[in-house]
């Protein structure tokens, strides 16, 4: 037992990654409000439902059998992968989307409420999906994109 433990972590040298494909967005994948169960206020609790796309896995097991490809030419040994397929809790998107259409999106292309001339929503939720990519640099970048337009628009003499 010592020895295997010295073998696997003192003399093993092992290299271990993580890579993310696309969660796609899913129209039953929502937050609602729940009917009966409120907060200390009497306020309706969010219901999230959280459901993953079939492809998603479909791709994330064709990406990890090239990363396993490109691991095995380097030569490496004992090559393990796994391709998850569980909604993601972590990098959450898409619950107030930008879109033309307000019947499809919540917001405008520059994250303007539809409905509401002076409503900016800039978090995670303004992406239908992440694309592929860990989003926090995507929502920065985008914040900076919309305190731009909010400028502009205070400059027009919006309120
Ligand atoms: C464990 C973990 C690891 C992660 N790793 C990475 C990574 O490596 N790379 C990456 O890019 N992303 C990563 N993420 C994802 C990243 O953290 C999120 O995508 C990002 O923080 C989302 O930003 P947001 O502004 O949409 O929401 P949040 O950062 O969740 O901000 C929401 C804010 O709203 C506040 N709030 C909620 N309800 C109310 C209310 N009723 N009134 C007032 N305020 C309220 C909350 O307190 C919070 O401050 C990770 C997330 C987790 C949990």
């Amino acid at each position: 037992m010592k020895d295997r433990l010295r073998r696997w972590y003192q003399d093993g040298r092992h290299l271990r990654f993580e890579v993310f494909a696309d969660w796609l967005p899913v129209p039953d994948c929502r937050v609602t409000l729940d009917p009966q169960v409120t907060d200390r206020w009497g306020i309706p609790s969010a219901r999230v439902r959280l459901f993953s796309h079939p492809r998603n896995r479909e791709a994330a097991a064709w990406l990890a059998d090239r990363g396993a490809d490109v691991l095995r030419l380097l030569g490496a040994r004992n090559v393990r992968t796994y391709a998850g397929n569980a909604a993601s809790t972590n990098l959450v998107a898409g619950t107030c989307r930008f879109g033309k259409d307000p019947a499809t999106s919540v917001l405008d292309r520059d994250c303007r409420v539809h409905d509401a001339d002076n409503v900016y929503v800039t978090d995670g939720s303004f992406m239908p999906t992440g694309g592929s990519v860990p989003y926090t640099w995507t929502i920065y970048a985008n914040a900076f994109r919309v305190a731009d337009r909010i400028v502009e628009a205070l400059g027009r003499g919006a309120r």
